[in-house]
């Protein structure tokens, strides 16, 4: 038997890291600008502790188009390289100068750094077909040009560059021309950089200045040309609840959102240091009981760099209809989406954001209850699908989800029960609670229950079937009953015997007709049942046929999938 090393040499691993590191290519970019900034930061936690000497100022990271050299220049003002430095950290691929950092300077916890895997720099061959670097470390030592075609062969030489800083130069490949575009470029900067922490300039745009004193009417305003930049440093997330206002968060809302121009209804400050670190603002949209609204609208950030949108198995499900940002450095995105479901860090960050959510809802409840109520239908559908998908979200939700009845009182589930206990029971003693689905369609049966002075809640949402099944489950003493199925006359004293206006002989006849045309299996006929000239004969579908076909129709995987449903 023999054993050895398996030699993996770097001639065969550069195509495949230029090919599979990233399946998105317009990443190059977000990685490129997450150095220069992770470089100016260290620059900047280096000088706060006296270890760099220069004067940290005001640095800003330039992302600059050479149209006509085909170029892309990406340029920062923070620590440089050393010619040693390019050696170990450029050079050696996979060695990652931000975790030695980090490494080295522990105790210094915030400083914000990004990279961690050490090939984020090697993007760059996705697009580029030559890439130069031109560093000038924040030490003495004099400033280097690397360059390097893709294929393992680099040069390294000294330059003159006396600016400290490194600019990044991409010759841009013929298969991707469209990153030489100003509009392809902007859209990326919005995308992926919209928040980070080091000002980003692209380009100058004109600034409009105040008219001066005593100009005229039709006096021009003066302008100016200045930097692009276009990031908000600061974002609103970053920030200490208490240092923001209502409309600080409105404001956020719609930074966003540019395109929408509802505004939400209320935001949830999330902010944890352990046993993971997650800060965000999630926002509750008016949803009615659009369940198809579009998901997909929470940003996930890792220090203020977007990652995704898509944060399926980060936060529950029945929260990716909120829309807001989630940021985390505690989330391995490097990993598969099933994987991650089962990764400790990720559930306490899901149970974490849950019980906030519900933390929220339950002092607005109790704050404000009138406003709860007004704003109740716009987020049902939220708290009704996480009280059937989350049982610890049941738990907490049971105590603020409201039961409006048609005639627009709003009970809890518990002070709904109270509220009927004398009332409304049937021969067994059961509590019956009425409802309607549908307000028009229903009116006539409504009407009656009023009468009769029942209350009849109106349960409009298309997973309602579902959350009746789950508070019916373990109560022995309590029974949903649709105002328009059959039990209803359990319950439903006659209190006069009504006559019909049908003679016996058309009753015969229409009996004969009602009886072969209905499938007795399925519904009843009840032929004297309303004294009525619009309703001579009433057919009725028993209580659990309508709910089952309920529940095919919304839990055949449309929505949701509804994987998290209860079986029926
Ligand atoms: P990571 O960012 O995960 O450490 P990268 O491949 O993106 O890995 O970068 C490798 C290393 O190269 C960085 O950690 C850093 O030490 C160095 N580096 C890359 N870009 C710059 C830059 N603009 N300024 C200074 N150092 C840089
Ligand atoms: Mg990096």
């Amino acid at each position: 038997m023999t054993t050895g090393n398996i030699n993996v040499s770097v001639e065969n691993i550069f195509p495949l890291i230029k090919k599979f590191l990233y399946s998105d290519h317009e990443i190059f970019l977000r990685e490129l600008i997450s150095n220069a900034t992770d470089a100016t930061l260290k620059l900047k936690h280096l000088t706060s502790i006296g270890e760099s000497k220069v004067e940290y100022g005001d640095p800003v990271i330039e992302v600059r188009i050479d149209k006509e050299g085909k170029k892309l220049h990406i340029t920062d003002q923070g620590i440089g390289m050393t010619a040693e430095e390019v050696q170990k950290y450029i050079n050696e691929v996979a060695f990652s100068g931000a975790e030695e950092f980090l490494e080295k300077y522990k105790d210094s916890k915030d400083t914000g750094i990004i990279g961690h895997f050490g090939l984020g720099f090697y993007s760059a061959f996705m697009v580029a077909g030559k890439v130069e670097i031109i560093t000038k470390s924040h030490t003495d030592a004099p400033a280097v040009h690397w360059t390097c075609d893709g294929s393992p062969q680099f040069t390294l030489e000294e330059a003159d560059r006396t600016e400290r800083g490194t600019e990044i130069i991409l010759h841009i490949a013929d298969d991707s021309t469209e990153f030489l575009e100003e509009g392809r470029i902007q859209e990326l900067l919005v995308k992926y950089n919209k928040f980070m922490p080091v000002p980003i300039k692209f380009g100058t745009r004109t600034e409009t200045l105040p008219k001066p004193e005593g100009a005229k009417e039709e006096d021009p305003a003066p302008t100016r040309e200045t930097d692009n930049i276009i990031n908000n440093t600061q974002p609103a997330w970053t920030k200490q609840p208490s240092d923001l206002s209502e409309e600080d968060y409105k404001n956020f809302y719609r930074e966003l959102y540019p395109m929408q121009f509802e505004e939400p209804l209320f935001h949830i400050h999330l902010n944890v240091d352990y046993p993971f670190h997650l800060t965000g603002i999630l926002f509750f949209p008016k949803l009615n009981n659009e369940i198809n609204l579009q998901k997909d609208k929470i940003q996930l950030y890792q220090n203020q760099v977007f990652v995704t949108d898509n944060v399926e198995g980060i936060v529950p499900e029945f929260l990716t209809m909120l829309r807001g940002v989630i940021d985390s450095p505690d989330i391995p995105l490097n990993v598969s989406r099933s994987y991650l479901q089962a990764d400790g860090n990720v559930k306490k960050i899901s149970n974490y954001i849950t019980r906030k959510v519900a933390d929220k809802l339950s002092s607005l409840f109790k704050e404000n209850r009138e406003d709860f109520e007004k704003k109740w239908n716009d987020i049902k559908i939220v708290i009704e699908y996480g009280m059937l998908s989350e049982e610890k979200f049941f738990e907490k939700a049971d105590k603020f989800a409201l039961y409006p009845t048609v005639d627009n009182n709003y009970y809890t589930f518990e002070e709904l029960q109270e509220k009927i206990k004398d009332s409304q029971t049937d021969k067994d003693g059961k509590l019956v609670i009425l409802y309607a689905s549908n307000k028009e369609e229903q009116h006539g049966y409504i009407e009656e229950a009023r009468a009769k002075g029942y209350e009849v809640l109106l349960l409009d949402s298309p997973i309602v079937a579902h959350l009746i099944q789950k508070l019916e489950t373990g109560k022995e003493n309590i029974s949903f009953t649709r105002v328009d199925s059959e039990p209803i006359d359990n319950l439903i004293k006659k209190d006069e015997e009504k006559i019909s206006k049908l003679s016996d002989e058309e009753k015969e006849s229409l009996k004969e007709v009602i009886t072969a045309a209905v499938p007795k299996e399925k519904y009843t006929v009840q032929l004297e049942a309303m004294d009525s000239d619009a309703a001579p004969f009433v057919i009725t579908e028993p209580e659990f046929m309508r709910r089952m076909k309920e529940m095919s129709a919304t839990g055949g995987g449309g929505m949701f999938g509804m994987s998290n449903m209860p079986e029926m």
